[in-house]
């Protein structure tokens, strides 16, 4: 195990902007995450573990402690029941190679997060999901180090306290577990429509009435692939801002001029609304920001490229800049999805 000091974390998020890491190490177990956490507490530093950076942006003024890069492998099918299969995954494993794989195993449950960039270790964090799934509708236990314990410890679902991108991962227990490995059930059974609206277009264009995990899986690769930047070759941390949540009489009055705003039920009454369509009204589709050198992607408003931001603190001047003008003309407040960090 070597620590690194003084390392750029630009290389430690897809958007390749952030200052330094006071120390960074990677870690390929459980026992060498452990020992560096307890070095950290040891010396009294602030410690954090990351996947591939793909919903990070770091400040400008860097990580002032340890950032534990996790690199902990591992999938295994550990039992099966009438309720379908279990898999116990490394928190370090890449989520799309898990995806393949357990698809190629004819598993069914997660196809429709193909190609979501990252470790399969952060996917609780967000509550990861997309085209109709998300990681709560699957997970069964996270297996975690716990710094204020210092213990090892298993969360059963129930106490990740999933919502629509956010968990007590991103919430109240933020920067507490050091998740090591994920534990999922999967059906063995093939998924059955309704599908998410565009996913059921493309089988529909297609005719296509197999619906095995390893068709959906192409559907939403092909989606995706059309519609989004590949982080290895643009610079990106998917969407900016998630899709707010707003009231029914607060969509009634959004409605009043633009009858067309795109909404889905939400949880408690509420109604979430498209992020994208409202950043594209407010004047900011295909848009590129000379003075920031930041972009929004032609295919999705939602997804900010850097062209050639200098720094994090552009890349932020822009987002206030789209906040504001969705703010003024909406009454919408815009959450931010990916992390900023610390
Ligand atoms: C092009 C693109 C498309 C995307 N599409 C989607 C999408 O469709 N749906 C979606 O939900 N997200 C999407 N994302 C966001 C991102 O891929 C996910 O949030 C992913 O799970 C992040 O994985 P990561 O390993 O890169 O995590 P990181 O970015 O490294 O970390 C994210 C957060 O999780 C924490 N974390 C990471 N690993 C651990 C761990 N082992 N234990 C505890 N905390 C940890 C980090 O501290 C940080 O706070 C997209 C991103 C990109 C760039």
């Amino acid at each position: 195990m070597q620590i690194q000091s003084g390392v750029s974390l630009s290389q430690y998020s897809t958007m390749r902007l952030g200052g330094p890491a006071s120390y960074l190490v990677a870690v390929n177990d459980t026992a060498q995450l452990i020992e560096a956490a307890q070095s950290a507490k040891a010396n009294n530093i602030p410690v954090i573990v990351i996947g591939k950076g793909s919903n990070i942006i770091w400040r400008d003024e860097g990580f002032p402690g340890l950032v534990i890069v996790n690199q902990i492998k591992g999938y295994e099918m550990i039992s099966n029941d009438e309720f379908g299969t279990y898999l116990t995954i490394g928190a370090g494993e890449e989520w799309d190679s898990v995806v393949k794989r357990s698809v190629e195993q004819g598993l069914s449950g997660i196809e429709c997060l193909s190609l979501i960039p990252g470790t399969a270790g952060a996917t609780p964090v967000q509550n990861v999901g997309a085209y109709g799934q998300d990681i709560s509708q699957t997970l069964v236990t996270v297996t975690a180090y716990d710094l204020n314990s210092q213990t090892m410890v298993t969360l059963a679902a129930g106490d990740c306290k999933f919502a629509y991108r956010t968990s007590i991962f991103n919430t109240s227990e933020k920067g507490r577990y050091l998740i090591t490995a994920i534990t999922l059930m999967l059906s063995r059974n093939n998924p059955l429509p309704p599908f998410y609206q565009s996913v059921a277009s493309y089988l529909e264009e297609r005719g296509i009435r197999e619906y095995t995990p390893a068709v959906l899986r192409k559907a939403v690769i092909d989606i995706r692939q059309a519609k989004l930047p590949d982080p290895s070759l643009t610079p990106n941390c998917g969407s900016f801002f998630a899709n707010p949540e707003i009231d029914s009489f607060h969509l009634a009055s959004i409605q009043e001029n633009y009858p067309a705003v795109p909404n889905w039920p939400a949880a408690e009454g509420q109604v979430k609304i498209s992020a994208a369509w409202l950043i594209e009204q407010a004047g900011f589709k295909d848009y590129l920001d000379p003075q920031y050198g930041i972009a929004t992607w032609p295919k999705q408003p939602l997804v900010f490229v850097n062209r050639s931001a200098k720094n994090t603190a552009d890349l932020l001047k822009f987002a206030d800049k789209v906040k504001t003008k969705v703010a003024e003309q909406f009454s919408v407040n815009l959450r931010m999805e990916p992390l900023l960090l610390p």
